[in-house]
């Protein structure tokens, strides 16, 4: 379908998945990413497999990537943020791109720039291979933007790729239909009594994913050294009557369990415990796995009370034993926060622009979608990254026979 061209806002799976398949239409797309990199939240994620495949879909999101950025019709725009959009005939939209310092035709990714870099955290490294440029540079961090005072790394970039002065740019564009895939936030703990942000050792999933990613194997923060002792802390942030969450966040049983698993494998003297609620087994192979891992992990029914730090800089944690109706203390090593999914600020906001409905919980509602105006991936609500691939299939299916049945002749065009 040839002179159609689709708003996709948001550059996770969802968004890339939509893309590539609306490719298969003829129709060219638009990917707005508000971040650096693109790839969303599944980029960050390590391979769970030891000896064989544990179908975690990790991978899945790495080549929707690689196929998305060297597809033609497919067009990328990061650091980027739909500030207005408009219908008339057509959507009419304007993006705000904010300053991009590093020239991704002369980046060679050498790394030098991060090592000189004086100032903790101003220049962030991307998660895949196929990031381009490999780096970004955190405005709030960064000491020239502060005031002038360092820029070490333009000077010592050998490429010249770094340009210091760059400013804000907008655009502006035409689109015959937008599709919404700004996906999730994950929750945040700090208020939980988990000590997270005051231990080093207390870590969220998301944080074990891109450890195990960047180094390979797990490591306690504070020591570098491996942890004897493990615990998974599941349903943080979901489940909570407390917090009004009381949805099931869907994918961190089965993602916390082969993360230990692959730990297991990998550093088989790691003594890893599951504080669960219940465990919920969500695809088709995954029933088996859980049973597996009940061989080598040790499962405890309990939410934590909570956890100090002790004299041995241990962590220590409290929980009720609902299976033994008694109170108990255990140490641990490193503490990982299962932490749960909830619905993206930025979707109330487009939801309000474009009249999308929410459900209760404020995740869109597929059903109801407006005129020319779709959504895909978990935005919808949690879902894990087959889902979202699939469900993302559906969304350019819907797509395409929106503008072949408003814009163009009846049976004209046909998918490849
Ligand atoms: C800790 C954790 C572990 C998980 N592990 C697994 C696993 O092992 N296997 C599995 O299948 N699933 C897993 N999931 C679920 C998986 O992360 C989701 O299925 C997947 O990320 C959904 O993709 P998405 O594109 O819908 O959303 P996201 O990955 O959230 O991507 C949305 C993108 O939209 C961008 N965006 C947001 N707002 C805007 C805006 N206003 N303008 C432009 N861009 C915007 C974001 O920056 C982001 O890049 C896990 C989730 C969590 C929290």
């Amino acid at each position: 379908m040839e002179n159609k061209k689709v708003l996709i806002i948001g550059g996770g799976v969802a968004g890339l998945s939509v893309s590539l398949a609306l490719a298969r239409y003829r129709i060219e797309t638009v990917v707005v990413e508000k971040s650096d990199f693109l790839g969303g939240h599944g980029i960050q994620f390590s391979c769970k497999a030891a000896d064989q495949c544990v179908k975690c879909g990790a991978c899945v999101v790495e080549e929707k990537l690689k196929l998305a950025l060297a597809h033609p019709g497919i067009h990328m725009m990061t650091g980027c943020r739909v500030d207005r959009i408009q219908r008339n005939r057509r959507f009419h939209y304007r993006v705000h791109r904010s300053p991009h310092y590093m020239d991704p035709q002369k980046c060679t990714d050498c790394g030098t720039c991060r090592e000189i870099c004086p100032a903790d955290g101003a220049i962030r490294r991307g998660y895949s291979a196929h990031h381009s440029p490999f780096f970004a540079i955190r405005e709030t961090a960064c000491l020239y933007m502060k005031d002038r005072s360092c820029a070490k790394c333009r000077d010592a970039c050998p490429e010249g790729a770094i340009t210091l002065e760059a400013e804000p740019e907008t655009e502006t564009g035409e689109v015959d239909a937008v599709v919404v895939a700004t996906g999730f936030k994950a929750f945040d703990p700090a208020d939980k009594p988990y000590g997270y942000g005051m231990f080093p050792d207390v870590v969220t999933n998301l944080e074990l994913e891109r450890m195990l990613r960047r180094e390979g194997r797990v490591i306690r923060p504070s020591t570098g050294e491996a942890p004897h002792t493990m615990a998974f802390v599941q349903c943080v942030g979901s489940r909570d009557g407390k917090l009004n969450h009381l949805w099931c966040s869907k994918v961190c049983c089965a993602s916390a369990l082969r993360m230990a698993m692959r730990i297991k494998r990998q550093q088989p003297d790691t003594d890893i415990s599951v504080f669960y609620i219940d465990i919920q087994t969500f695809g088709r192979d995954f029933e088996s796995f859980y049973k597996e891992s009940r061989e080598e992990l040790h499962f405890i029914r309990a939410i934590p009370g909570d956890i100090v730090r002790n004299e041995h800089q241990n962590l220590q944690m409290t929980f009720f034993n609902n299976e033994e109706h008694r109170s108990m203390d255990a140490e641990f090593d490193l503490v990982v926060l299962s932490i749960g999914i909830q619905p993206c600020d930025d979707f109330s906001k487009f939801s309000r622009t474009l009249a999308l409905p929410l459900s209760e919980n404020g995740f869109a509602l597929p059903a109801e979608e407006g005129p020319g105006i779709f959504t895909a991936g978990a935005v919808q609500g949690p879902m894990g990254i087959a889902e979202s691939v699939a469900g993302a299939g559906d969304t350019a299916w819907a797509v395409y026979s929106y503008l072949r049945g408003t814009h163009a002749t009846s049976g004209s065009e046909a998918p490849e």
